[in-house]
């Protein structure tokens, strides 16, 4: 059974067109029929004007008597005749002249016709007739004249042009419905064909396209559109595909290395002390192995969007002078100076313990990346409206083709040294995510004098406003600043 609601798209739009074509033909067809109706009676009108004039022209006065003069050449059986007919009344009612067809039309009187001219249409002798009644003055004395026509003529011309309209109408109905299928049909053909396309395109196949012949009009657009989410779906599937391949690799490296002490271990008899570095050796792999497990569940949590961030006005001088005092240790090792330049009052309202971790890491490689001895700046400022925090470091910097993929997931730039430093190359993509979910944005450029800058942008909590900058140095090893 047909059911709108799961009816095609063509379906529906050829009844709408039809239902439309319906109701505007109807409207047309009502309104051509009114239009002319009204000019077939003004017509009539016209004519009896004519014959009221003709008949008063006939009228004249004898004896003190109103008289009406009969053309000799009239036939009686003028078919002419019959339709129309000339009367000549007294204001009193009495008929002074009647033709021979008006005989047919009632008496005049009482209805009366002195109040004016004026139009009827009556029924008379199984006839209709249009009638124009006029009083008019003969020679000073006021008579009634009422000339008609009968309305036959006009009528079956009426009727002619109704049966035309009545019969055309279903025929220009059924030939709009079918043109109206034909051109939903196609308009909708592109979508089939885009739908096969879309259909061919699998998971294995996602490099392939629609194509889009012409990506002006919608159906291009929406090709446009589709096209576009099967990139980024590409993107998704390869970047999932590279994620998998990068955590397994990084997974074995140390299984590898645990198996390999077991196997030296076990190969032949060690002394006790011996086993217990080969067993701290393994408990280092596994440390190393239990806090990459745990960055990838927390990267994956945050992809889920399970972590819930909780949000408050935090000071970012504050935060960033706490994230360096944490991490001076590790730049004294090194004999690095850490120089905090803040702005005083720079507020932004953020999960705090997330921007922390995404400044500890920036700061963290800043450390482990510029050499012994050099100088990290950290600085705190409001730039257009924006709270901004820059770190920058005398390391080798970052070449700019790499810049874009560098807070990509198992990223390095020198496997071996990061790795070497500890780094999983997930450090800069749990920072991104941390400022990303906080509304902000990580990026990294070069140096003024090398190095490389990492700056976060946060927006500001509605209620900052800056103070003077405030710069602390933090302790550098051996008391050098
Ligand atoms: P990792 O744990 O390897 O440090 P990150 O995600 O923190 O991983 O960094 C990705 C890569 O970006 C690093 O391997 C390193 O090559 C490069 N990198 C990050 N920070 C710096 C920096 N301050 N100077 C130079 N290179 C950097």
């Amino acid at each position: 059974m047909f059911r709108w609601s799961t009816a095609s798209i063509r379906t529906r739009l050829t009844s709408w067109y039809v239902l439309a074509m319906f109701v505007l033909l109807a409207v047309y067809a009502a309104t051509t029929f009114a239009a002319v109706r009204h000019e077939f009676v003004e017509q009539l009108d016209d004519q009896l004007d004519d014959d009221l004039e003709s008949a008063e022209r006939r009228l004249a006065l004898s004896d003190g008597r109103v008289i009406w003069m009969t053309e000799t050449s009239q036939d009686p059986d003028d078919d002419t005749d019959r339709d129309q007919s000339q009367e000549v009344w007294s204001p009193a009612g009495e008929s002074i002249y009647r033709s021979l067809s008006a005989s047919a039309l009632p008496a005049l009187f009482p209805d009366g016709g002195m109040s004016g001219r004026r139009h009827d249409s009556i029924a008379a002798g199984g006839r209709r007739w249009r009638t124009l009644t006029a009083p008019t003055l003969v020679g000073g004395r006021t008579v009634v004249v009422r000339v008609a026509r009968a309305e036959d003529r006009m009528r079956a011309e009426l009727r002619e042009v109704l049966v035309v309209l009545v019969l055309g109408f279903p025929l220009v109905v059924v030939l709009a419905g079918f043109g109206g299928y034909v051109l939903a049909r196609r308009a909708l053909e592109p979508i089939d064909h885009l739908a096969a396309d879309a259909r061919r395109i699998t998971a294995e196949r996602l490099h392939e396209r629609l194509s889009v012949p012409n990506d002006r009009d919608e159906i291009g657009r929406l090709a446009a559109v589709i096209n576009d989410t099967f990139a980024r779906l590409e993107a998704s599937f390869e970047q999932l595909r590279r994620f998998t391949a990068d955590a397994s690799h990084e997974l074995r490296t140390p299984l590898s290395v645990i198996r390999g002490i077991g196997e030296a271990g076990l190969g032949e008899t060690r002394t006790p002390a011996e086993y217990k570095e080969a067993m701290g050796s393994m408990l280092e792999e596994v440390d190393r192995l239990t806090s990459l497990v745990d960055t990838l569940l927390r990267l994956s949590h945050g992809d889920a969007g399970r972590v819930r961030l909780s949000p408050e006005p935090v000071d970012l001088g504050e935060l960033a002078r706490d994230v360096v005092s944490s991490l001076v240790l590790l730049a004294e090792e090194r004999r690095q100076r850490v120089v905090v330049e803040v702005t005083s009052g720079v507020r932004v309202k953020v999960d705090r313990l997330v921007i922390r971790e995404a400044i500890t890491n920036v700061l963290d490689n800043a450390i482990k990346y510029g050499p012994d001895g050099s100088r990290i700046d950290v600085r705190v400022t409001i730039m257009s409206d924006e709270a901004v925090l820059t770190i920058a470091d005398e390391g080798p910097g970052i070449p700019p083709e790499y810049r874009d993929r560098l807070f990509d997931r198992f990223f390095r730039i020198d496997d071996g040294r990061s790795r070497d430093r500890g780094g999983s190359g997930l450090g800069l993509a749990i920072a991104k995510w941390a400022v990303d979910v906080n509304a902000g944005q990580v990026s990294a450029e070069a140096g003024t004098s090398g190095g490389s800058v990492f700056r976060i942008v946060l927006p500001l909590a509605s209620t900052t406003k800056a103070d003077r900058p405030i710069q602390t140095v933090q302790p550098a090893a051996r008391g050098e600043l």
